[in-house]
């Protein structure tokens, strides 16, 4: 008898769960809809929508027509602000700090410089974060989920390494909160569940690499719509790899890595070098505005780019041979002209095997601005870690 009430408890369960999935992804939708989409019986979605108005999770918002005449149906729509969370990311150069909300907006409250020291870090942090996290009523709030541009142990919330600013084994989760969850995750992995979420061209993908373009370079790699992280959580560090036997000195101590080619700080390195002058405060900005320049005297650097991009993008798919490689961070404005000529360049390198057909496309998320790619991932991150406890 025990077994069989688990069962019916189990199954009640995942079907509350498939229908807060539906709802979360359609913005509208009704309880026939949801029947429908679910495969549920119609009197089972109408028991579990009257529990989640009543948890305050979803709102009935307006009568609509629906396609059967002289029928109307109520309209149905996440409440954005049924859990929120606090959602920082972390970057090496600028931490950002915003209000994460049920749908997976984000709204950017607060920033400031990223210090290196880990513990001067932490106390700007957590001032400002209670700052948020005071002003969201208490049963409404979920926690922390932070966007990290290193290595991240996503099990025990602790960052593993970040080269650029030199930290290492660092458990933030105590630090940060003892009531509430402490989330974190890698940028480029929070940046694919982000892409996956919102662009209609990768929801069905199955297998992806996204390739952050920052001061670094760091990958989110999805297999079979998993993200792989590895045992040691470093999967995905294409970084890292070396391009160049006797290249430049790399910040994991290494050399010819392929951020020492690509990064935003390299291309800036080397714009200096070919005495080309950006505009700009951070190597980010500077990058950004070489990509939007309409200035002929760039065109070399763009070339640099396309290649420095392209090499390693051909290693990631002779490697792992994704259906797509998505573009992110500064690189999600690469220009039309510039993903034509990478792709050209890619097609030229990579395995026959390939068909030379290789899918690389930009983020859509860079229309947000340029933290949100990480930032929208890490509101969603908190939210599908706590699904469980939520229904
Ligand atoms: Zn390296």
């Amino acid at each position: 008898m025990v077994g069989k009430k688990l069962d019916s408890e189990n199954i009640g369960r995942s079907n509350r769960k498939l229908i807060l999935q539906l709802l979360r992804k359609n913005p509208a939708t009704t309880r026939r809809d949801l029947a429908v989409a679910s495969g549920l019986n119609p009197s089972t979605v109408t028991k579990i929508i009257k529990d989640f108005l009543s948890m305050g999770l979803c709102e009935e918002v307006r009568a609509e027509e629906t396609g059967r005449i002289g029928r109307k149906a109520i309209v149905l729509r996440l409440n954005r602000k049924a859990f929120m969370s606090v959602v920082i990311d972390i970057g090496v150069e600028e931490t950002i700090i915003g209000k994460g909300f049920f749908d997976g907006s984000v709204s950017v409250v607060s920033r400031f410089r990223t210090p290196r020291d880990f513990d001067q870090f932490m106390d700007l942090l957590t001032k400002k974060t209670s700052l948020i996290s005071r002003n969201i009523p208490k049963s409404r709030f979920l926690g922390y989920s932070l966007s990290v541009p290193g290595i991240v142990d996503v099990e025990n919330s602790r960052i593993v390494y970040v080269p650029h600013l030199g930290w290492k084994d660092l458990v933030l989760r105590e630090r940060l909160s003892r009531r509430y969850p402490v989330f974190l995750d890698n940028e480029a992995n929070l940046s694919l569940i982000a892409e996956k979420w919102n662009n209609p061209d990768v929801v069905s993908v199955r297998d992806i690499v996204f390739v952050y373009v920052s001061e670094g370079i760091g990958c989110g790699v999805m297999f079979d719509g998993q993200i792989y992280r590895g045992r040691d959580y470093s999967a995905g560090e294409f970084g890292h790899m070396t391009v160049q036997i006797d290249g430049k000195k790399c910040y994991c101590g290494n050399f010819g890595c392929w951020e020492t080619i690509a990064s935003t700080e390299a291309i800036v390195n080397l714009a200096t070098e070919l005495g080309l002058e950006l505009k700009g405060t951070s190597n980010n900005e500077k990058y950004l505005n070489c990509l939007r320049s309409t200035d002929a005297s760039y065109e070399p650097l763009l070339r640099e780019i396309e290649r420095s991009l392209g090499v390693g993008i051909v290693n990631i798919v002779n490697s792992l041979d994704p259906e797509v490689v998505v573009l992110g961070g500064v690189a999600s404005i690469l220009p039309e002209v510039s993903l034509r000529n990478l792709l050209d360049f890619v097609n030229s390198r990579v395995l026959y095997a390939t068909g030379q057909n290789v899918k690389v496309i930009r983020s859509m998320l860079h229309e947000k601005g340029m933290a949100s790619s990480k930032m929208i991932g890490a509101a969603l991150h908190i939210i599908d870690r706590k699904t469980v406890d939520l229904v």
